[in-house]
């Protein structure tokens, strides 16, 4: 299947996307994603997205696209977004509910969604739920992603990413075959400003005050499941299904 380019979600605005998705076989399948940061779930994201061929929709990507862009189109509200991400701190909930609420269409896109990232706290979540309700479209379900905090802190602190294909390395655990270089795309790889350690903890930090209320509200709306998330991503996808045997018989059919 073909893999969506994500045009829409990255630009907004009146950008389009050149490569939308096709319609999966079955319902598409809308699903948030919960866990701290470095807990895998973009990786969990990318398969998730491949098997269900649904889009992958990370707040954080939107940002880290329009700081590639150049500062000239950028607005005071997004430069002071920008700052604030480069600090590890989380962007104000108007600029981000603008961010999302300006992508409507790809809320209600016939391929489905992952979203990650998105919301991290409550007045997120209920916003969310308005815009899902106006553009006619429900959740499926929301996987929130556990391990205990100093496994995410090795985790961040060795990460690579590339900027190219969004392959995620780790220095010591899982180095790429050449040092620096994508296996994947043989671009260069990078440490994300955020993944320093002042970054981090203020990360964590933010993580834990607002991740509770979030999964408290999404547990009551019957939506919230629990996913351990130590092991391969392969070993975490099938557990993320196997947890998730609740999720409404109306939503898609899982994939093996
Ligand atoms: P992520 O790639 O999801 O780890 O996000 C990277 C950074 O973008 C975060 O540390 C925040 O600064 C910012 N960010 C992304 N999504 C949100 C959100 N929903 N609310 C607030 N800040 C966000």
């Amino acid at each position: 299947m073909k893999k969506p380019d994500r045009q829409a979600w990255l630009g907004g605005g009146s950008d389009r996307c050149a490569n939308p998705p096709d319609p999966p076989p079955g319902q598409p399948w809308r699903i948030v994603l919960l866990g701290a940061p470095g807990v895998g779930k973009g990786t969990q994201a990318e398969i998730l997205c491949d098997r269900l061929n649904a889009c992958h929709l990370s707040t954080g990507d939107i940002l880290r696209a329009a700081q590639c862009r150049g500062s000239e189109t950028r607005s005071p509200a997004l430069e002071a977004a920008l700052a604030s991400m480069r600090e590890g701190a989380l962007v104000s909930d108007e600029t981000m509910m603008a961010l999302v609420s300006e992508r409507g269409r790809c809320l209600r896109c016939c391929g489905g969604f992952v979203l990650d990232g998105f919301p991290r706290t409550v007045a997120q979540a209920e916003a969310l739920e308005k815009l899902l309700e106006r553009e006619g479209v429900a959740l499926d379900a929301v996987f929130n992603y556990e391990l205990p905090s100093e496994e995410i802190v090795e985790r961040l602190s060795g990460r690579l990413v590339c900027r190219e294909c969004k392959a995620v390395y780790h220095e010591t655990r899982q180095p790429p075959q050449v040092p620096g270089i994508c296996d994947r795309c043989g671009k260069p790889l990078f440490k994300r400003d955020d993944d320093r350690p002042e970054a981090i903890i203020t990360r964590l930090k933010a993580y834990e005050e607002t991740n509770r209320p979030l999964v408290d509200w999404y547990t009551r709306k019957g939506l919230l499941i629990n996913v351990p998330a130590h092991g391969t991503p392969e070993e975490i996808y099938v557990r993320t299904w196997t947890c998730g045997r609740s999720v409404p018989a109306e939503a898609g059919s899982a994939p093996a």
